[in-house]
């Protein structure tokens, strides 16, 4: 007899979001944990130990900015389990309003999924890597080995964009991750992208943690550059991301997170007179 399953028992799987116990911070409507980079990852391994299926969202500016413009994704990250802030700007944001919790530090979602590798290596958690261009999770999975060589690896897969569209190919998808017996799924597929799909398919998830991590297997297999972390603390990775990568990450952060910032300090201040 199978024990082990991260689906609800009852008969009509729920897909109400369980809550969380960190106050919460308000940014354009979406609800921030007030958290530490070491609470975050406490909690994620009680909702593995406990077989708490767990979708988190790491929120940084730019995904801020496409729940604004995609009410889709709004929806997505809203009814998600777990928003943290990833990024010095969604920081700043929540404390231009003092009924907010501080937002003690910024959580950076790829050290999570870092991490959460960490937490398969010590605690035997299966873990299931969706998405990366063709062979670079495995390189990641490689690399990872080397350090951490008790790493549980479900599998790796990177689907094609018709697949992600296609109903009845997603599920089978969804049919792989469960039969490897998956306890912690990182989705690289880029945002939203990551996150509708993992909406569209939470249901029939069975699996513990699940971590919309974008770059963050580039940046394991090395393919990709990461940031030193003075520079996340400043706030500037964007810029060190978009230096490495000029022509792709140009339009994204100067043309429209930039002015998108000012626009959403100057929403909070007017929500602030307002009140
Ligand atoms: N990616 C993918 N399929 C797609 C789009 C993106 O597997 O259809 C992968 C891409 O190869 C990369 C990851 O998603 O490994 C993150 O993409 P991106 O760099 O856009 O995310 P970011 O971290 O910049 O938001």
């Amino acid at each position: 007899v199978a024990t082990r399953s991260f689906l609800p028992q009852s008969v009509t799987p729920s897909v109400v979001a369980h809550s969380h116990p960190f106050p919460i911070a308000d940014v354009l409507g979406l609800p921030i944990a007030s958290v530490t980079y070491d609470q975050v990852l406490a909690y994620l391994d009680n909702c593995l130990a406990a077989k708490r299926k767990t979708f988190c969202v790491t929120l940084n500016l730019d995904l801020l900015r496409l729940t604004t413009e995609k009410p889709n994704f709004y929806k997505a990250v809203k009814h998600c389990d777990f928003v943290f802030a990833d990024g010095m700007p969604v920081l700043w944001l929540a404390g231009m309003n003092k009924q907010n919790p501080p937002l003690p530090e910024r959580v950076a979602g790829c050290d999570i999924a870092h991490d959460l590798c960490h937490l398969s290596h010590s605690k035997g958690y299966r873990l299931f890597i969706l998405g990366a261009a063709s062979g670079v999770a495995d390189l990641a999975v490689e690399k990872l080995r080397a350090e951490l060589p008790h790493l549980q690896v479900a599998g790796t897969y990177s689907p094609t964009f018709s697949e992600l569209q296609n109903t009845t190919q997603s599920q089978a998808i969804v049919d792989r991750i469960n039969a490897a017996g998956t306890d912690i799924l990182l989705v690289a597929l880029g945002a939203p992208k990551q996150e509708l799909w993992i909406a569209r398919n939470l249901t029939s998830l069975d699996v513990g943690v699940i971590l919309p991590c974008g770059g963050s297997i580039d940046f394991i297999a090395g393919v990709q550059k990461k940031s030193p972390q003075w520079i996340g603390k400043l706030g500037l990775e964007w810029l060190f991301r978009m230096i490495c990568n000029p022509v792709r990450l140009f339009d994204r952060y100067i043309i429209h997170d930039l002015p998108f910032l000012l626009r959403a300090c100057l929403q909070v201040l007017n929500a602030k007179e307002r009140a």
